[in-house]
């Protein structure tokens, strides 16, 4: 089930009733960013017999530098974020695609072009809507999809029929449209939205469902929810940044690979225990970043998050 109302939640809705109209008018004021670089091709990547990783890049975006990184109160993180010029440099929006002799998973569907082209795309939601519009940067041309991007890769999305979601931030559902035969699994905990979350962007006849992670404990992970018969593919919860986000956690022949989305950054992250500015529970997210290490360190896991230009290095 989905409710389609709109949540503010935890974007301090009065905050930005009070600065989001002036925000929106000199955004163009905000500190200078370099033109984003060309979005790169897909990348593919042999994990196993019969199963293979795509790392699909829909666009660039640039986020203000205490949203990445915040050590103060919790409460003065948003206005830290609406107040600083200081932007990070422009870091991947992923997708990815998994193929399994069952069928292939995508994970994310990433951001579209509308965010850049349609000034009301954001605006549906007015809370999450203020903060698209003046506390990030979006890149995305519409070939930058991630529809068109499966399409270089021999897969036609309109056959998929299984879409696990980290989340429902704009970044990671933008390319729900481009799956008409798709379930959409969220958690149980974020599929009636969270914090942020662009519910007014998902296609009306998308078919979301709410997992249950209710399955055994995954090496650093409480709980699981197993995406392939033999158990290769599996969800684990990595709560925090949203109350129910979740990973996909690929483990063959010895080998593992967490997709994380925003679970953290990059490692730098996950090594310090540096807590981000967006967090909707703080208490969960540095529980995460500490399995994150965990599962890092005690098991080889190589972690993939959605925002990490460094990641593809490591697979
Ligand atoms: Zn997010």
């Amino acid at each position: 089930m989905r409710r389609r109302t709109v949540t503010g939640g935890g974007l301090a809705l009065g905050l930005m009733a009070g600065v989001g109209g002036c925000e929106m008018r000199h955004r163009s004021a905000l500190g200078a960013l370099p033109s984003a670089p060309r979005n790169p091709a897909p990348r593919s990547f042999d994990l196993a017999s019969g199963l293979r990783l795509h790392a699909i890049q829909t666009g660039w975006v640039a986020v203000k530098r205490p949203h990445r990184a915040f050590a103060g109160p919790d409460a003065l993180a948003l206005p830290a974020i609406a107040l600083s010029a200081s932007w990070t440099e422009w870091l991947p929006v992923r997708a990815w695609a998994i193929e399994h002799p069952e069928g292939v998973i995508v994970v994310d569907t990433g951001e579209t072009a509308r965010i850049v082209n349609d000034s009301d795309y954001a605006a549906c939601n007015a809370a999450s809507g203020w903060f698209y519009g003046s506390n990030l940067r979006f890149a995305v041309r519409p070939e930058d999809e991630v529809g068109p991007q499966l399409g270089l890769l021999g897969i036609d999305p309109a056959r998929v029929l299984t879409v696990a979601m980290t989340h429902l931030h704009s970044d990671h559902m933008g390319g729900m449209g481009w799956f008409p035969e798709a379930r959409f699994l969220v958690s149980a905990a974020d599929a009636g939205g969270h914090p942020g979350a662009l519910l007014c962007r998902i296609p009306d006849r998308a078919r979301v469902e709410g997992v249950r992670h209710d399955g055994p404990a995954r090496d650093a992970f409480a709980a699981s929810h197993a995406l392939t018969s033999d158990g290769a593919i599996v969800l684990v919860p990595t709560p925090g940044h949203t109350p129910g986000h979740q990973s996909v956690l690929v483990q063959a022949n010895g080998r593992s690979w967490l997709i994380a989305g925003d679970a953290a950054f990059d490692l730098a992250q996950i090594e310090a225990g540096t807590q981000a500015g967006i967090v909707a529970d703080r208490a969960a997210a540095r529980d995460t970043l500490t399995a994150l290490g965990r599962q890092r360190t005690e098991h080889g896991t190589v972690i993939l998050p959605t925002h990490d230009d460094a990641a593809l290095g490591r697979i």
